[in-house]
């Protein structure tokens, strides 16, 4: 049959998933294994040497989580993608290649608590400067870039503020000076959102919410488009220069547009160890076949909840990208045309006190720091995810005192409106009436 390019909702289903050449079992199996037998010394020679790939141990590779790598990135459109243990590790390993002690990359101010502190606090202690920037002062990224500038960095859809970065201009931004842009997609999810279409060049997840969608299994993967030119960016020795590990093998003269997710494996994950569980990466598979089912409900059902909440006397004002009156409506409708997404923050009245009594009073939302979940979820960021941040740093990042975040589920929305309902009259007393 000639090459046909598959639509989403087939490559969801089919991508990376073959029936199984032994047994013929339909559904990806679950290699529960650790180390591959060889054929003989030559291939296994082949395969540490990597002029051949295969499966050797399963830090480095694994048939189950090798679907996941393949679907995730037919469904972004990329060449490769490495999957790994969680969101956080996704970060670290899409950094890595790129970065020396003494490097600096920039990175949006507005992301999930938890990589603020990962960027900010902890990658200080392998040398590496995370700038925080801004991204709408297109003169304060400019100024922030320098020599030893590595990357760019930002959210598609930025948790928790609702906030929708314009891909496009940040993407030419970063191919005019010359840098890669590693872009979050995990509140969007390529069904939503194509970061590579815009300009990006890596793409990190964590799995962990919309692709796996049940709440069950932690997982990040990064993706590569293969459009970065590194030898003629010549600013990552990693990728252009010998590597001693290999014998002096040079990742980009040897694997062209497959070089970074092959240093991914074979330097990333083979030395950082931050490997996905084969059954987690079954069980993100699992979710990955009804992703856009879920995440057409999940919009759908975002919608009407932050429509009913925008009326409600208790409610200061609701960010979401999806509302008409959004100061991020247009990028929404460019970059996110499906839907803007499941996830997004309303004001209280009453500030800290107000919301705490709310997240106590719902009985359908769970109260606990995930996204991206089938059930609905409901978190106050100030006294949770964003707590360790200064008061300067959670209003940028969207989580003020007065601030709930909300990440809806595929319930029934009417059911999810008359529990905000009881939970407000709670939460609040009327006060405000
Ligand atoms: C959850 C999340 C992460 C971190 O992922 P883990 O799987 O929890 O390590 C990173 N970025 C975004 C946008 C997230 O929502």
């Amino acid at each position: 049959m000639a090459e046909r390019e598959y639509g989403f909702d087939t490559l969801q289903i089919h991508a990376g998933a073959r029936p199984d050449p032994s047994t013929g079992a339909r559904q990806v199996p679950i290699y529960q294994n650790t180390a591959y037998v060889f054929r003989d010394a030559d291939h296994a020679a082949a395969l540490f040497n990597l002029q051949e790939v295969g499966y050797i141990y399963s830090r480095l590779t694994n048939p189950t989580v090798s679907a996941l790598q393949e679907r995730v990135a037919a469904l972004e459109g990329g060449v490769g993608a490495v999957a790994c243990s969680s969101g956080h590790a996704a970060q670290i390993l899409s950094l890595f290649p790129l970065m020396n002690p003494g490097s600096n990359f920039i990175s949006s101010n507005r992301l999930y608590g938890g990589t603020i502190t990962q960027f900010g606090q902890t990658f200080k202690r392998f040398g590496w400067e995370c700038r925080f920037v801004d991204l709408e002062d297109t003169a304060a990224i400019q100024n922030a870039i320098d020599e030893n500038t590595k990357a760019i960095f930002c959210e598609s859809i930025a948790n928790p503020g609702g906030y929708i970065t314009d891909l496009e201009k940040i993407g030419k931004l970063a191919s005019d000076a010359g840098l890669p842009l590693i872009v979050d997609n995990t509140s969007a999810t390529p069904y939503l959102c194509r970061p590579f279409e815009w300009g990006a060049t890596q793409v990190v997840h964590s799995t962990t919410k919309y692709l796996s969608g049940n709440g069950t299994s932690m997982g990040g993967i990064v993706v590569d488009s293969g459009k970065f030119d590194w030898v003629a960016a010549g600013k990552h020795p990693s990728m252009t220069e010998p590597e001693p590990a290999y014998h002096g093998l040079k990742f980009a003269e040897t694997f062209g547009p497959l070089a970074y997710t092959f240093h991914g494996i074979a330097i990333g994950l083979r030395d950082l160890g931050s490997c996905q569980a084969p059954m987690n990466a079954f069980q993100t598979l699992l979710g990955i076949e009804t992703l856009s089912l879920r995440m057409e409900r999940h919009c759908a059902n975002a919608k009407k909840v932050a429509e009913w909440l925008s009326k409600h006397k208790d409610v200061e004002y609701v960010s979401y990208a999806g509302l008409d009156d959004s100061p991020y409506a247009d990028r929404a409708k460019k970059y996110t045309p499906k839907g803007a997404g499941g996830l997004f923050t309303f004001g209280v009245k009453g500030g800290y006190e107000s919301c705490v009594k709310l997240v106590d009073s719902v009985e359908i939302f769970s109260h606990l720091a995930n996204l991206g979940d089938a059930r609905s979820l409901i978190i106050h960021s100030a006294s949770t995810t964003h707590r360790q941040l200064t008061p300067e740093q959670q209003s940028a990042a969207g989580a003020g005192p007065e601030v709930v975040r909300l990440s809806i589920g595929i319930e029934d929305p009417d059911d999810l409106i008359a529990d905000l309902e009881q939970g407000l009259a709670k939460a609040t007393g009327g006060a405000s009436g």
